[in-house]
């Protein structure tokens, strides 16, 4: 790649060309590990950038429609190699940009990589079925066909493999793009672009554009030659894009927030569930949608679950995510880092009792940076703001239950309903959780964080518009169908 790590300017990819904003302004993106450290400076656009290039997106439209499946999808594999080939120097600027550490940068990394090949491979499969007509002179069929321009907002938290897994079926699929990245994740976005770039792509069927979601976001989703909008990210950004598209009659899809449940019933393997709740609670600095938040463990083993789990949650070695050992980084910016602090304080104000951590790292090598221990709460009722409201940070919540009805009940009790798991060895048990619990991703005997690309993703309830992406699922929303009758004269 041409970009060099530290403190480069990027600009917007608008038309096949890279870009300055008109603003002449740009926005400065810096390491969460240690604030000194400048990552790389994104540009602040303005309504006319964006204007731009949603025109792009809009006059590429036919040409990449008429392109076809087959040649769209060979496109994806030279992207999925370019991303590939600079794997390593992608997941560091993740590490630095937004904190978490490099396995984990690299492991997400590769699977951009995966779901850029799944969907080049989509290129070579059917775009429609033939469905028996009533008239037996006639061929009827069905065909997907895109709906052009689609604008892609995303969040900070997985700068690669979520504007991946929106783009690489839009792309595919026939659609052209606007992409907007979380400014807090822009620098790794620009990287991302840059492998798409490279790919050559033609003219105006990507277009890149960086700066204020309440600006180039806002703009991007009034725009009235948008025609569709992808969204990931908060409620409330999210109702807006609802509003937003309901007005204008055009597709839109929303995954947003979690207060995602994992119930420990009274015959689980203990020390597997303790492992998947400070992976499932705590990995990315608890900074995941469908990070485990809320631990609903029956009474009969509490006590030794809870001993388990501050007995394992000490051992988490917080540092700097470049740093090999190092299994916890810090929290992505200052804005995250005092959501968890305030958390913690109203935790401990509401009356919970605060078992471990929740505290600032001062000492020398992270006094630079935004870290703090993993907040363990026992003593928690429903109504309190650490049971409610999401945190996105490394603060998790337990709860007592007499049985495992009133566990799901509890589990059940949230606006949310993006993923949720149970540790038992019942058949029964994990049968009746199955059948009962509210939530897109339904996890038995595995952490609530784990998503497979080759299969539907996405909440129930408050945390999504009830559309799925991935896999199979992404057709559906990036396309329309048209149900086609012929009959010869
Ligand atoms: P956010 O504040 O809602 O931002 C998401 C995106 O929307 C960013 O690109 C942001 O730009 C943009 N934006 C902000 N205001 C806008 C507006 N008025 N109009 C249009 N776009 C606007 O969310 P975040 O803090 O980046 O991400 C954390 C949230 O994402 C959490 O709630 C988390 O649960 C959710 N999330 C959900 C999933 C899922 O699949 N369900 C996955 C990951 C994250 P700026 O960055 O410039 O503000
Ligand atoms: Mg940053």
């Amino acid at each position: 790649m041409e970009t060099t790590l530290t403190g480069q300017t990027f600009k917007n990819y608008i038309n096949n060309e890279w870009v300055n904003s008109n603003s002449e302004k740009t926005i400065k993106s810096i390491n969460p590990a240690n604030t000194e450290e400048v990552v790389g400076y994104v540009q602040s656009s303005t309504n006319e950038d964006l204007n731009k290039a949603v025109e792009a997106a809009h006059n590429a439209k036919k040409s990449w429609r008429k392109a076809g499946q087959a040649a769209r999808g060979q496109y994806l594999y030279k992207a999925a190699n370019i991303l590939e080939e600079n794997l390593d120097e992608v997941a560091e600027t993740m590490t630095r940009e937004m904190g978490k550490t490099l396995p984990e940068a690299k492991g997400e990394t590769a699977r951009g990589v995966a779901i850029l090949r799944y969907y080049a491979a989509e290129g070579m499969r059917k775009e429609g079925d033939v469905i028996p007509s009533t008239d037996k002179d006639a061929l009827m069929f069905t065909k997907k066909t895109p709906l052009g321009v689609v604008g892609v907002i995303t969040p900070w938290n997985f700068p690669v493999a979520i504007p991946i897994w929106k783009m690489a079926p839009a792309l595919v699929y026939g659609n052209t793009i606007v992409f907007k990245p979380a400014t807090e994740g822009a620098v790794t976005a620009a990287k991302v672009v840059e492998c798409f770039t490279k790919a050559g792509l033609p003219e105006g069927v990507l277009n890149f554009v960086t700066g204020s979601g309440s600006i180039v976001g806002q703009s991007l989703i009034d725009h009235e030659k948008v025609n569709a909008i992808t969204f990931t990210g908060s409620e409330t950004v999210g109702s807006n894009v609802a509003k937003s598209s309901a007005a204008r009659g055009i597709k839109f899809q929303l995954e947003m927030g979690g207060k995602n449940p994992v119930i420990v019933a009274a015959d689980a393997d203990i020390d597997k569930a303790v492992e998947a709740v400070i992976s499932g609670g705590l990995r990315s600095t608890g900074q995941k949608c469908t990070a485990s938040s809320r631990v609903i463990v029956e009474e009969e083993i509490y006590e030794e679950f809870k001993e388990k789990l501050i007995d394992a949650v000490q051992k988490i070695t917080i540092g700097d995510g470049l740093q090999e050992g190092v299994w916890m980084g810090p929290c992505a910016s200052e804005s995250q880092f005092n959501t968890v602090k305030e958390y913690v304080e109203k935790g401990r104000a509401e009356g919970a009792s605060l078992l471990y951590g929740g505290e600032e790292l001062t000492d020398e090598a992270r006094a630079k940076g935004f870290y703090i221990t993993p907040a363990i709460f026992e003593e928690v009722t429903n109504d309190m703001a650490i049971a409610r409201e999401e945190i996105f940070g490394p603060v998790i919540a337990l709860f007592k239950a007499e049985s495992l009805e009133q566990a799901i009940e509890a589990a059940n009790d949230t606006k949310y309903g993006l993923s949720a798991s149970i540790f038992t060895s019942n058949i029964t048990s994990l049968l009746e959780f199955v059948d009962e619990i509210e939530a897109g991703l339904v996890r038995v005997n595995a952490e609530s964080a784990g998503v497979e690309l080759q299969a539907p993703f996405g909440g129930m309830k408050g945390s999504s518009s009830g559309s799925r992406e991935q896999g199979e699922a992404a057709k559906e929303f990036f396309t329309e169908t048209k149900t086609v009758f012929v009959k010869g004269v």
